[in-house]
């Protein structure tokens, strides 16, 4: 960046640090809005606070201002009317020779009027009329940060333009011909040179032309992620199903068509050489984790170890008591692994892993740290995906960080990927690719649809009074704050007083509080307390968000559900409506609400369809915030706009397909073409996966 003409050391830090340190970076960095200075009118047409293009005659420099607050005012006229120029604290010699006096001048900039005057404050443009051309007649309008000047970022993107060169074509012929779409150098010059706003949408070929180029990387670097794994030798996994056949004669329910159709889909896998990597949908309450745990049966059948882990310590927890009771009539009892636990614990359970006497061990990402050696792990299931980096975590199981003893580390691990919030189909490709994937699309029968209705939270005395009187019927609920963050001690603060509030006012339920910041001990007696019914409201923050389950609870209240996402709502009402009862969600909100969150709340009132509400969420937020770009790091694009350019991703990904199908090391001049724009907009993994040839 430094490189850049025009771009100092300062604000190449500046530059570095907001929009990232390559020249592509910058040129990716694209106008919000278009400044139009074509317009020349008369003077008196002028409209208050308008952008506009004068010629005048420089009148008159108004004496000095003594002080320093006050202007200095320049008189322009021309034959339409007169102007003044002001400035504030300038120095006299510079608005001298900008501006001298029976001189003609140029002068763009925005409008105003002021005690019958229009005036202009510090114009944007000052030009010579004997060369009218450099004055730029459309602007382009960057996002400013802080540090960055709309000149200063001018400046470096017009060095990063003059950069721009043409570059060897990477899309196929036929698409770019289908299209008329132009050259990327062209196209690339275009989306940075708008001409009205018009130009700005993502429907112009130039913005499709670099929309495809984003997804045709994206696409190319999940399937040279997916065509690296699959090379890793696979092992089947075909056990007799005698523990299979113990879990399933001991539930006191039979599985859901959906399950056992996802559970047929998975033993093919395992039975299949290739090395497993399957992604596993399905909205809350569908019965994920004992789809899970069957494949689990499956290998342990065979002798090998399987491995659930989880995105949260209090989640992992949750799947390890479920997990322990339906494996109690099998006659096992799988291990625990958390960041957090006493060494004892821990070394007994890294002795279980590391000679095989554990067969199913569930945790947090702590199973992946250094010094967890597993005998013979066979396959990993990981739940609730999305709270991870997609496709780090996608890229991880590759690694074969998870160390195999018996088999080395390349062989291939199988990899179960458990997604409790619907992704709509589109974003689903850009975050996995060709990730195999199967949908739990039904739920257990007589779950009874669940009552959302919204209230303004200054009535949240009405509300208690009412869950009083149904608390004291039996009925359990919970109270949801936000949390929006772990480390937030305000928000955690606005807990622990709505709880000490709820505990004073609801005395005889015998409140409970959960949240991120308590230990560990306190927040399990505090859930167990509530899962045995003898807590009848447990105020949490969002950490009960996946996975609990408590199906005796039949009521949710989630405050402040403005600031909640859709998806995020949606999963907190996914822990009611488990159970007999019939189930309501309350979301409390604080007034006024913006146009969206309204939006929010409507469609959740709407709607208890998972995969409905993830594509509005998907419509109302963009992509990058449904998979939580901020922590994951996925799919980040700048030109594709998903909810418009969803059929060029298809388009992408055939082109992706035909392309490896013959030439799977990308060899010869398109497949150097292709690894250019990999290198372009998939660094890291351009890096990994192609650095060796
Ligand atoms: P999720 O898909 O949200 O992870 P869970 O696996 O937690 O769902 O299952 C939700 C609840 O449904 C659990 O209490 C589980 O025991 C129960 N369940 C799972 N499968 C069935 C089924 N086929 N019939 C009835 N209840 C089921
Ligand atoms: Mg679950």
């Amino acid at each position: 960046m430094v490189a850049l003409p025009g771009v100092g050391d300062k604000l190449a830090s500046v530059l570095k640090k907001k929009v990232g340190n390559y020249v592509i970076d910058l040129l990716r960095h694209l106008p919000v809005g278009v400044i139009d200075r074509t317009r020349r009118p008369n003077i008196p047409d002028i409209e208050h606070g308008s952008m506009v293009t004068i010629e005048v005659l420089i009148t008159k420099h108004d004496k000095p201002p003594r002080q320093s607050r006050r202007p200095w005012r320049v008189h322009a006229e021309n034959e339409t009317g007169h102007v003044d120029l002001i400035f504030f604290r300038t120095k006299g010699d510079y608005v001298e020779k900008l501006l001298p006096v029976g001189k003609r001048r140029i002068v763009s900039g925005r409008a105003e009027w002021f005690q019958h005057n229009v005036q202009i404050a510090h114009p944007d443009h000052v030009i010579d009329p004997a060369n009218p051309s450099l004055l730029p007649l459309y602007e382009p309008v960057y996002p400013l940060t802080a540090g960055l000047t709309p000149k200063s970022i001018q400046k470096a993107m017009q060095g990063a333009l003059d950069r721009v060169h043409p570059l060897p074509e990477w899309i196929d012929p036929m698409i770019k011909a289908r299209f008329q779409w132009p050259e990327w150098d062209v196209a690339m010059r275009k989306v940075h040179q708008p001409q009205k706003p018009h130009d700005l949408m993502p429907g112009s070929p130039e913005r499709a032309r670099l929309a495809y180029d984003e997804l045709l990387a994206n696409q190319l670097a999940l399937a040279l992620v997916r065509q690296e794994s699959s090379r890793d030798q696979g092992r089947v996994f075909a056990g007799d199903g005698h523990l299979q056949r113990q879990l399933l004669d001991s539930l006191p329910f039979t599985l859901t068509g959906a399950q056992d159709r996802v559970i047929r889909e998975i033993l093919t896998d395992q039975h299949g050489t290739d090395r497993m990597l399957r992604l596993v949908q399905g909205d809350v309450g569908a019965g994920k984790t004992l789809v899970a745990l069957m494949a689990m049966l499956n290998v342990v059948e065979t002798g090998a170890q399987t491995a659930l882990m989880a995105p949260t310590e209090i989640l992992a927890r949750q799947h390890f008591m479920s997990i322990s009771k339906m494996l109690e009539p099998l006659g096992m009892v799988p291990g625990l692994l958390l960041g957090k636990m006493k060494a004892a614990e821990k070394r007994s359970t890294l002795e279980g892993l590391a000679n095989g006497e554990i067969k199913i061990v569930i945790g947090t990402h702590a199973l992946l740290s250094e010094g967890v050696d597993f005998h013979d792990l066979g396959l990993a299931v990981v739940d609730e995906q999305h709270r991870f980096g997609v496709r780090q975590r996608l890229v991880l199981g590759e690694k074969g960080q998870i160390k195999n003893q018996q088999t080395g580390e390349r062989q291939g691990v199988d990899v179960l990927v458990m997604t409790a919030t619907p992704i709509p189909r589109t974003l689903a490709m850009t975050a996995y690719g060709d990730l195999m994937s199967s949908q739990i699309d039904e739920k257990p029968p007589g779950r009874k649809p669940i009552t959302t209705t919204s209230l303004p939270i200054d009535r949240a005395d009405d509300v208690i009074n009412r869950l009083r009187t149904v608390l004291a019927e039996g009925k359990q609920a919970y109270w949801i704050c936000p949390l929006v963050d772990e480390s937030d001690v305000l928000d955690v603060q606005a807990a622990e007083e709505r709880f000490t509030m709820l505990k004073a006012a609801l005395p005889d339920t015998n409140p409970q509080l959960v949240h991120g910041r308590m230990d560990a001990s306190t927040r399990d007696d505090a859930m167990e307390s509530f899962r045995l019914g003898q807590s009848k409201l447990l105020v949490a923050t969002t950490v009960v968000e996946v996975g609990v389950d408590v199906p005796q609870a039949s009521i949710m209240i989630i405050e402040h559900a403005e600031r909640f996402g859709l998806a995020q709502m949606h999963q907190l009402r996914g822990r009611v409506g488990r159970g007999e009862d019939a189930s309501s969600c309350l979301l409390l909100y604080k007034s006024p609400l913006s146009e969206t969150a309204a939006a929010r709340l409507e469609i959740m009132k709407n709607s208890n369809d998972g995969f409905k509400i993830a594509e509005e969420d998907l419509r109302l937020r963009g992509p990058g915030e449904v998979l939580g770009r901020r922590q994951s790091g996925d799919p980040d694009f700048v030109m594709a706009d998903l909810a418009y350019h969803g059929d060029l991703l298809q388009l992408a990904r055939d082109q992706v397909q035909d392309v490896l199908k013959d030439n799977p090391s990308l060899d010869g001049e398109h497949g150097a073409h292709l690894q250019l724009l990999l290198a372009l907009f998939e660094r890291d993994l351009a890096v990994t996966y192609l650095a060796g040839g």
